[in-house]
């Protein structure tokens, strides 16, 4: 599936992952392609294929971080409140940032400082990415996500990079009513995407999908 998914750039990655079906919606499409994904994978920007970013990280696969964006779109509206967890190379905050638009904002939360600090440089080479850091919607901050941020709850939608030990009932607790929580979930040994949506009355609905791969969301090193 790969070899059929890359480009020569990324708007023929874009598009090539629209037409296979690995990206199917429009708006999605649209954000994914004002984000150069060359300014967040240090090599073979333009395949579908995960890339390692130093500090035991990698940037996913760019059908996945369309599936997740799909995922949260209903809760994705322009002047929308997202937290990304484990932001890593920042790709995915920067096309959440797109979908929230300028009204919206986006805090992308890592525990690797040096990673925190590598998101930010990514997103400051384009003049899109400077004006986003610079009005504040997006925001990259060093922290433990397991804990959510509490210093910016509740968020429409909450967006987890890497794949928790436990359901971890704190950020459901961070979700406004209506909001909704991706985050993969390791189940005895298999990990799994979880789909959370607290309801407008309070209501918590989970749902189990699809088995993935991810890194594992732990403690910071040396901590
Ligand atoms: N969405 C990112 C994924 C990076 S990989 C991207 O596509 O670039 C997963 C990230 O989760 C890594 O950057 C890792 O440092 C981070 N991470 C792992 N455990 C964490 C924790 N407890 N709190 C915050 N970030 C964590």
């Amino acid at each position: 599936m790969a070899w059929r998914c890359s480009g020569a750039t990324n708007t023929e990655l874009i598009t090539n992952l629209f037409k296979n079906g690995l990206i199917k919606d429009a708006r999605v499409k649209e954000a994914m392609l004002k984000v150069d994904r060359a300014h967040y994978a240090p090599s073979s920007a333009y395949e579908d294929s995960p890339q390692y970013i130093g500090h035991a990280a990698t940037i996913s696969a760019p059908h996945m971080h369309a599936s997740a964006a799909e995922s949260l779109l209903p809760h994705l509206a322009p002047g929308s409140h997202v937290l990304d967890i484990g932001s890593g190379s920042g790709y995915l905050t920067a096309v959440l940032a797109h979908l929230v638009g300028p009204s919206g904002s986006v805090i992308g939360i890592d525990h690797i400082q040096p990673l925190v600090d590598l998101a930010d440089a990514n997103m400051r080479k384009s003049e899109s990415g400077r004006e986003m850091l610079a009005s504040g919607q997006v925001k990259f901050v060093k922290g433990d996500g397991r804990l959510g941020w509490k210093e910016g709850a509740p968020y429409d939608a909450i967006h987890v990079g890497a794949a928790a030990a436990e359901h971890h009932e704190v950020l459901v607790e961070q979700l406004k009513a209506p909001g909704r929580l991706f985050v993969p979930v390791d189940e005895r040994g298999q990990q799994y995407i979880f789909v959370i949506d607290k309801k407008g009355d309070g209501r918590v609905v989970r749902e189990r999908l699809f088995a993935v791969s991810y890194v594992p969301l732990t403690d910071a090193p040396g901590a």
